[in-house]
């Protein structure tokens, strides 16, 4: 009876992995979610892991993917009454990584991911079902089972919950283990309850311990009921997901699965994103020597119109939205101004936004220069010239722009909520350590409180050259983040095998 080994000895050092996404980078790209899936796989198969892709063919990916062979032709889904067929096509990602797209022309083969200016397709219901099981029927087919699947986001929030119900006895699906993973909890792909019956689901599962969700159908609930262990971005974001006011709606469901929630931070691309060779700033620099960092930082006052000053200069670039704070920036500002601070700001979004950090460049002409627009070359020279990065944000599942700014020795001043607190150390001048200031409450005077901290320590030159070094010696590449995914997707087939 028990010639089986111990399921703990079971898990292989190279484990096969499918990463099951709706947008990678550079194929498709609506949001952060892209980012982590095109850069995750990187990470993984350099830690020696097989890792493979999945993701709809949207129109236009060959433009990224060069030519895709068919792998799996004629892959069928019942749905709505009939069948629906996609092929798998394989190409490659980079560092050779295999990638699979599915292909359903009728459903992907379309102007926008999601939808259009308009508004969303309004089958979208339909078209991320047949994503969903078609990946598992196309897998059963392709000679190649993954240990483990990393589903993310709503749009493959119905393969934990499959494989867990119609593919729990198949003699290929049935022991993958899962780990789902939320981007953004805001988005729950949420469809009403007729479409139940597309999902080839029992009506048992509509319920609110299964996927329903206040009498509608919930993708986002299902794979946070059925992932074997679930992730989000950041561990700060973990437990605040768990409270009314960042859970949006769904706290009470990870309260419940709160021991199989886990946060791993998003890393970034330490090659490209790298002040020594960043062909965007005027002079590169490195830790040991900054001189660089000056000319970059007068270099982008004269672009901007700043006086060229020893003033210290607080940049940001954000999207112009409600959730990185930026009222409290505006109700800072005189008292940032009184301070002697200059600020560059460049971003695009609300018109309300847009309009009123127009109106302070235009009364604070010298002091305060915002571009509105999406730069990435004046973004990179912002990261590169700026002296502070301010990111005061009301919510922030990881963030990137603090990590950007660490590793070009721009010292972040965040608010600490989300990723913004697990990535940045408030700095102690006595002990020389930390690597950037930070506030808690959501208030414009705690802003400039933490502001008048940094000042105090940016008017003494050498001390803020040691926290510029701080900032600058922190490693938030991909490597270590894809290192605490293996232990999870480990933890999890061992959870599976029993
Ligand atoms: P979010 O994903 O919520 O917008 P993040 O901090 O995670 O916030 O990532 C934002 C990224 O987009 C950063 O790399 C930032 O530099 C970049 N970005 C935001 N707005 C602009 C802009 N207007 N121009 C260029 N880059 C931008």
């Amino acid at each position: 009876m028990t010639s089986h080994p111990h399921p703990e000895a079971t898990v292989p050092q190279r484990l096969r992995i499918l990463l099951i996404s709706s947008e990678v980078e550079p194929f498709a790209k609506t949001g952060g979610l892209a980012d982590v899936a095109g850069a995750l796989p990187k990470a993984l198969a350099g830690l020696g892991h097989d890792v493979r892709v999945l993701m709809p063919k949207y129109r236009g990916v060959e433009r990224h993917a060069g030519s895709l062979a068919p792998r799996v032709p004629g892959v069928q889904v019942p749905i709505a009454g009939r069948i629906a067929e996609g092929t798998l096509l394989e190409g490659r990602m980079g560092a050779g990584i295999p990638i699979y797209f599915l292909a359903q022309d009728q459903y992907y083969d379309r102007e926008g991911l999601y939808g259009t200016g308009e508004g969303d397709y309004w089958d979208n219901c339909e078209r991320f079902i047949f994503f969903c099981r078609a990946a598992l029927e196309g897998l059963k087919r392709l000679g190649w089972i993954p240990q483990v699947i990393h589903a993310n986001d709503w749009q493959a929030g119905l393969v934990p919950v499959y494989l867990e119900t119609l593919y729990r006895d198949d003699p290929g699906l049935a022991k993958i283990a899962t780990l789902f993973t939320v981007h953004n909890l805001a988005y729950q792909g949420v469809f009403w309850h007729y479409d139940m019956a597309m999902t080839g689901l029992g009506w048992d599962l509509f319920t609110p311990a299964g996927i329903e969700y206040y009498g509608k159908l919930n993708f986002l609930k299902g794979g946070l009921v059925f992932g074997d262990l679930l992730t989000t971005v950041s561990r700060t974001y973990a437990r605040e997901i768990q409270t009314p006011e960042f859970g949006c709606g769904l706290e009470g469901v990870l309260q419940e699965r709160s021991a199989a929630l886990h946060g791993v931070v998003n890393g970034i691309d330490y090659e490209a994103w790298n002040p020594a060779s960043d062909g965007e700033i005027p002079k590169g620099y490195t830790a040991d020597d900054l001189k660089g960092k000056r000319a970059c930082k007068a270099a982008l006052q004269e672009e901007l119109g700043l006086a060229q000053e020893p003033a210290p200069l607080v940049g940001m670039v954000t999207r112009l939205v409600e959730q990185k704070g930026l009222t409290l920036v505006l109700d800072a500002l005189p008292g940032l101004l009184a301070e002697g601070v200059q600020l560059a700001l460049l971003g695009s979004g609300e018109p309300a936004l847009e309009q009123a950090f127009g109106d302070a460049a235009a009364k604070h002409a010298g002091r305060v220069a915002v571009r509105l627009g999406y730069d990435a070359g004046l973004a990179r020279r912002i990261y590169g010239g700026a002296d502070c990065f301010l990111m005061p944000s009301r919510y922030e599942p990881c963030g990137l722009g603090q990590l950007i700014s660490l590793r070009y020795g721009t010292i972040p001043l965040v608010r600490w909520t989300g990723g913004l607190a697990d990535t940045v150390k408030e700095f102690d001048p006595a002990k020389q350590a930390g690597t950037g200031f930070g506030f808690a409450p959501f208030t414009h005077e705690a802003l400039l409180e933490c502001a008048r901290r940094a000042l105090a320590v940016f008017r003494q030159p050498r001390l803020w050259q040691r926290l510029m070094r701080n900032a600058m010696a922190e490693d938030f590449s991909w490597e270590a983040s894809a290192r605490e995914y293996v232990s999870l997707y480990r933890k999890a087939v061992k959870a599976a095998a029993r």
